[in-house]
């Protein structure tokens, strides 16, 4: 089985409608195609050929997009670098990559020796009509995880998990004719690059941006026709902030929210002011969503079921398959899970044993098959032999209303083994109340009630806006 670029394909079904919007310039299919023949002719002047990996340190940029695709009509294999990354953090990932060479936008070409810039690769490149066809096996990204619970590891990705994972999100959430994603998560994350390649296979076009700003994105919402957005907790709380009291239009359908805990009083606040907010559970290893809600019958409360195609079960730490309402650990199978780790092999063996991905979430089914995500186990806090799932504490404390945002980890103790330290950031830069051990007692049972509160003025995050816990665990033993 092979097929031929998604672009390549809309030109020649729907030429004239759009592919991409950024920084105040269109693309129409047909001009993506073209543009995208000429990145092609450029790589190949460069030598580029199948199997040949290109390393990339960008921010979103339409250049990206125009990258990603050439590469795949020649067979090649992208690696998109965490623009966020110093010097230091993206030597060894470029060693463990070994591309042929690496582009760089603007002056993050100065963190990497010898990077070719990206703005100007194809400027002065003739189209090339080549493309052979995209083969479903073959390696297409490196996708380094964000590396939250240790060193980054390469996430060897195909084209066939993105067809999968796009074919699945469209199955869930029906085809929508032309859809506008508004592309604010970056293109180095899963997140962002299944946006882009889901898109594509729906004919729809990628209202991109370079980074996430709230009143921008309620402008593209308002202003710019866009059907669908995908936010983490903290973005959709910023957006939400932002809108105040602002109508939603009805050309936006839905919001995916979903790359941590997912607060369901934030669900429903989204809600009533009139965005469609689904929960959804992924990663990186398995090509983004693989649970999201069906918007349908959507209540915040769970992640969802599997995509059409996907299989999701819980296990015990032996291994033993679980029943609906016992917790475990997520395992997930289906045609998005990554084909390995790069040049870990033992790594790739101990991550997917037949088939199935081995997440190192911890969470639950229900009756109808719907998951709730629990926790990494990671980060789950055993307090004299009872378990404690920060993001349940989080909830709680972020609905405290003087109570910006919260994050609880977990630190060894003499006397219970561990116990749950909270990080409280209030509103306004306030101190912190006296009553927040109340605020919990009323209700969370008692062995869940943090040891401590400690103020912060902001969690620590990464690029993706994700909670760095590592960074708080070290904070919470210092102090
Ligand atoms: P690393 O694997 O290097 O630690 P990471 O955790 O950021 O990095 P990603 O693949 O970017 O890896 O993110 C996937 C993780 O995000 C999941 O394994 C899970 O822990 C978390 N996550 C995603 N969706 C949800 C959700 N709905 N609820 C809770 N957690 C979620």
């Amino acid at each position: 089985m092979q097929w031929t670029c998604p672009i390549r394909v809309g030109a020649e079904r729907h030429p004239e409608s759009q592919a991409l919007t950024f920084g105040g310039r269109r693309w129409t299919y047909r001009e993506l195609d073209e543009g995208v023949g000429r990145w092609v002719a450029a790589l190949q002047s460069r030598g580029v050929k199948a199997g040949d990996r290109v390393g990339l340190l960008a921010t979103s940029h339409a250049a990206v997009v125009h990258l990603f695709f050439a590469l795949g009509r020649l067979g090649g294999v992208l690696a998109p670098l965490n623009a966020r990354l110093t010097r230091a953090e993206l030597q060894p990932l470029v060693e463990d990559v070994a591309p042929r060479f690496t582009l760089a936008l603007g002056a993050l070409a100065e963190r990497l020796p010898g990077a070719v810039p990206l703005e100007s690769f194809a400027d002065a490149a003739r189209a090339s009509p080549d493309s052979t066809p995209l083969e479903p096996n073959t390696p297409r990204v490196i996708l380094f995880t964000s590396g939250t619970t240790g060193r980054p590891k390469g996430a060897v990705l195909t084209e066939g998990n993105f067809r999968a994972s796009a074919r699945g999100s469209e199955g869930n959430l029906g085809a929508h004719p032309g859809p506008r994603w508004l592309g604010t998560l970056p293109l180095f994350h899963v997140g962002g690059l299944a946006m882009l390649t889901r898109t594509a296979y729906d004919g729809g076009c990628l209202v991109l941006r370079e980074r996430f700003e709230a009143e921008d994105t309620n402008r593209a919402i308002d202003e710019e026709g866009v059907t669908h957005a995908s936010f983490v907790a903290t973005t959709l709380e910023r957006v939400l902030e932002a809108r105040k009291d602002r109508r939603v239009p009805s050309t936006f359908r839905l919001a995916l929210i979903g790359g941590g805990p997912v607060p369901a009083p934030l669900l429903a606040r989204a809600r009533a002011a009139g965005i469609l907010a689904l929960q959804t559970y992924g990663l990186t290893e398995a090509c983004s969503q693989v649970t999201t809600e069906h918007p349908e019958e959507s209540d915040g409360r769970t992640a969802g079921r599997p995509l059409p195609g996907m299989e999701v079960r819980i296990v015990s730490p032996e291994g033993e398959a679980l029943g609906p309402g016992r917790e475990g650990d997520i395992e997930v199978r289906g045609p998005t899970v990554m084909a390995g780790y790069l040049n870990r092999p033992e790594a790739t063996r101990e991550t997917v044993r037949d088939g199935w991905l081995r997440t190192k979430d911890m969470g639950m089914l229900d009756e109808r098959g719907r998951l709730t995500v629990l926790s990494r186990r990671t980060d789950l806090i055993v307090r004299g032999g009872e378990n404690i799932y920060p993001a349940e504490l989080e909830a709680v404390l972020a609905s405290h209303p003087a109570v910006q945002e919260a994050a609880v980890v977990g630190v060894p103790d003499a006397r219970w083994g561990e116990v749950p330290v909270a990080f409280v950031a209030m509103r306004g830069g306030a101190s912190l109340p006296e009553d927040l051990g109340a605020w919990c007692r009323e209700s969370l049972a008692g062995f869940k009630v943090p040891a401590r509160f400690l103020s912060i003025e902001a969690l620590p995050r990464n690029a993706m806006g994700k909670l760095e816990r590592t960074v708080l665990r070290q904070r919470a033993l210092s102090t």
